[in-house]
């Protein structure tokens, strides 16, 4: 590096005018601080000199450097990077700030003189003393010394520098009154319950107001955690600040999570940085930290509530619908009113009493007019009452359409909001035309009933005087039949006894007890033995029917086999079977069970059946069969191919003294009292006993009985 030294030389010739010069004084005295007088002049320069570009720079006593405060032509980094420091007497700057009073540095390729790049400039050393200059102004390209201009304009500087006072970068210290401004700011940022910094370009902290240092400085005695807490904090914020420092020279905002030194909770702030010039602090960043912890949940918290609200909002929405859809399908008129009275909704059914269509009648009109005059009533009644909140009435309405009556029960309830304010009113009115009418029908058949009522108690009455004099009738028919029975019985009785007197002599007579017999007295002696037996069989059968009649003859079941009964009912009739000369066939299955009934009626029938078919038939067979039934039933048949029965008298020999024959001159003997009595006895065996019998061809008589009799 080439280097040479001049003085400025006094003789320099004037080429700029006086207009010029006096407007620079005129700047230079308008100023107050440093820099703005350097800024003046540099720019003075390049308007008034060869120089292209033009750096003041002033030693920074405080910080220990020589540093830029002003520049023309001058990019603001390149001003920022003049930072050299004080102490470094080797550095050529250096010298030339303490030694020379001028110097031109031709080829300055050492990179500590890069100041324009590599081209060559001139300092010019501003201040009259030695030991204390004001700085140095360095004008490229490299100038004349001699030029009067650069010479005028230096000294020019030196005077207004030295009258603003002292050094640049530290005018005002001593100064009472600055200091007494300093603290006042100093106290004024330390009340700030932000966080306020002043940092260098590189992140240095410079200045720090209390809550600052809280965050980012730690004192040696604090304890590990805290410096660790401290350290994070400069690293995110000298993160935060580099970024800043990248952009523009506008304030910068973005947000930045510290950490709480002292409780370790986070807090996120809000940065807000704004990069400054200052000639004496040369350029820094000024950031203020706004806690933004508790806005931030505020925020969260509004927007919680936000989405509840419209949650709330939509639930709202979708609870009117539903309600719109509730009073829609309700087939009674509804109607809301609001806190006035005046109607808010009402669903189609209630548009029909209070609506007036278009095309609708002059009467219509009237009638929805009236209506809507006694449902006013009816609400405002409601209304003006502030205890009541519901009330039930009667309104007479008309049917706009018809002009018909129609009688309502009206029921309005107050709709009350969670603090007690009234927000509705909602009145359904139930027609009760129908009711009435049914009230009525009601009436009608509540008479009607009450009169059937009457004449059924009368009937009733009729009935039970009838079925007394029933009673009393059946009961002197019990009693006459009782006496009957007894009568018959008793007179049986009387018979029987003088008749088997007759029939014992009548025998003996005949055996020749009393002598030999003629012919014509053995005729007659025959006949009357003939006769009492038919009597006593006549009074024998009367006493039957007269003991069942009065229930004297009980039933005694037993078990029994029905060939064996069968057996002895042949038997039994085997003379007369003999003197038939007719043929008996007993067709009796083998798997035929045992029989539990009463055996003597069983015997009783089964005679006397045999006994009119040997009757009844002159020539042929007499067959005995039986036959196993459904539902434990019995049957015995007794077939003959005797003379038969006509069709119209098969029902009739069932009855009392009844025969086919009832001439007095009849063929075959007999009381007619036989069947009536096997009839009776069937029935006593819950059995039946039917005939069926074709005229010259025979007979059929079948008895069906319960194989096992039940008391
Ligand atoms: P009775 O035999 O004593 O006359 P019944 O009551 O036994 O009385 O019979 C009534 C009548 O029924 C008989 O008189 C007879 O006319 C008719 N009858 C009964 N059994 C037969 C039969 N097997 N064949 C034809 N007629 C009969």
């Amino acid at each position: 590096m080439a280097m040479a030294r001049h003085s400025v030389g006094v003789a320099a010739r004037s080429t700029v005018s006086a207009e010029a010069k006096l407007a620079l004084l005129e700047d230079l005295h308008a100023c107050t601080d440093a820099a703005a007088a350097a800024q003046s002049a540099a720019e003075w320069l390049l308007a008034h000199s060869a120089a292209e570009r033009t750096i003041f720079a002033a030693p920074d006593h405080v910080r220990g450097i020589l540093t830029g405060i002003a520049a023309a032509g001058v990019s603001p980094r390149q001003v920022k990077k003049i930072a050299v420091p004080l102490d470094d007497s080797n550095h050529p700057l250096i010298n030339a700030l303490t030694n020379g009073s001028a110097a031109t540095f031709h080829r300055p390729r050492d990179a500590r003189l890069s100041v324009f790049g590599d081209a060559p400039f001139t300092s010019v050393k501003i201040g009259t003393s030695d030991d204390a200059a004001l700085g140095l102004l360095l004008i490229s390209p490299a100038t004349d010394m001699t030029a009067a201009s650069v010479k005028w304009a230096a000294d020019a500087l030196g005077r207004c520098l030295e009258h603003i006072g002292g050094h640049p970068a530290q005018s005002g210290e001593d100064d009472p009154r600055v200091r007494r401004e300093h603290a006042l700011l100093f106290s004024i940022i330390n009340a700030a319950t932000d966080p306020i910094l002043f940092t260098n370009l590189e992140g240095q902290l410079i200045i720090a107001n209390a809550r600052a240092e809280m965050l980012f400085t730690a004192p040696d005695d604090v304890s590990e955690g805290r410096r660790r807490a401290v350290q994070l904090n400069n690293m995110f914020f000298s993160a935060a600040l580099s970024r800043t420092a990248l952009g523009e020279r506008e304030a910068g905002r973005r947000e930045l999570l510290l950490v709480d030194p002292t409780e370790g909770s986070d807090l996120l702030f809000e940065l807000l940085s704004t990069v400054i010039s200052d000639p004496r602090e040369g350029t820094g960043v000024v950031s203020i930290l706004r806690n933004i912890t508790d806005l931030r949940m505020a925020t969260r918290q509004i927007d919680e509530n936000y989405v509840k609200l419209r949650a709330a909002e939509a639930e709202i929405r979708a609870e009117r619908d539903r309600l719109n859809l509730l009073i829609d399908s309700v087939a009674d008129p509804i109607i809301v009113t609001d806190q006035e009275g005046e109607i808010s909704l009402m669903n189609s059914p209630a548009e029909r009493l209070f609506t007036v269509f278009t095309g609708s009648g002059e009467d219509a009109q009237r009638i929805v007019r009236a209506n809507d005059a006694h449902f006013t009533s009816f609400v405002s009644g409601l209304l003006s009452t502030g205890w009541e909140t519901t009330r039930r009435g009667e309104i007479a309405l008309m049917d706009p359409k018809t002009g018909k009556l129609v009688p309502v029960e009206a029921l309005a309830a107050k709709m009350l909001s969670d603090i007690g304010e009234l927000t509705a009113i909602v009145t359904i009115l139930h027609d009760r035309t129908e009711a009435i009418e049914r009230n009525q029908l009601y009436e009608q058949l509540k008479l009607a009933s009450e009169e059937l009522e009457g004449k059924v108690r009368e009937a009733t009455g009729e009935l039970a005087n009838q079925n007394e004099l029933l009673r009393r009738q059946a009961l002197e028919l019990e009693q006459a039949s009782a006496a009957k029975s007894q009568f018959l019985a008793n007179v049986s009785h009387e018979l029987r006894t003088p008749l088997n007197a007759i029939l014992g002599y009548a025998a003996m007579t005949l055996q020749g007890v009393s002598g030999e017999l003629s012919a014509p007295q053995r005729r007659n002696l025959s006949r009357i033995d003939a006769n009492a037996r038919h009597l006593l069989t006549l009074i024998n059968e009367i006493l039957d029917i007269t003991r069942i009649e009065a229930g004297r003859m009980p039933i005694q079941v037993v078990n029994f086999n029905l060939p064996d009964l069968v057996r002895e009912v042949t038997t039994e009739l085997e003379p007369i079977i003999a003197k038939s000369g007719l043929k008996v066939i007993c067709k009796l299955p083998s798997d035929l069970p045992a029989l539990r009934t009463d055996r003597q009626k069983v015997k009783q029938i089964l005679v006397n059946l045999l006994s009119n078919a040997l009757k009844f038939t002159p020539k042929g067979s007499i067959t005995i069969k039986a036959q196993v039934l459904a539902k434990q039933m019995v049957s015995i048949a007794v077939v003959d191919t005797g003379i038969g029965i006509p069709k119209g008298d098969q029902l009739k020999i069932f009855e009392d003294f009844r025969q086919v024959d009832q001439t007095p001159r009849r063929a075959y003997g007999g009381t007619g009292l036989g069947l009536s009595i096997c009839r009776r006895l069937t029935t006593m065996l819950r059995g039946t006993l039917k005939v069926d019998s074709k005229l010259g061809h025979g007979s059929i008589f079948m008895l069906t009985l319960p194989a096992n009799l039940r008391k």
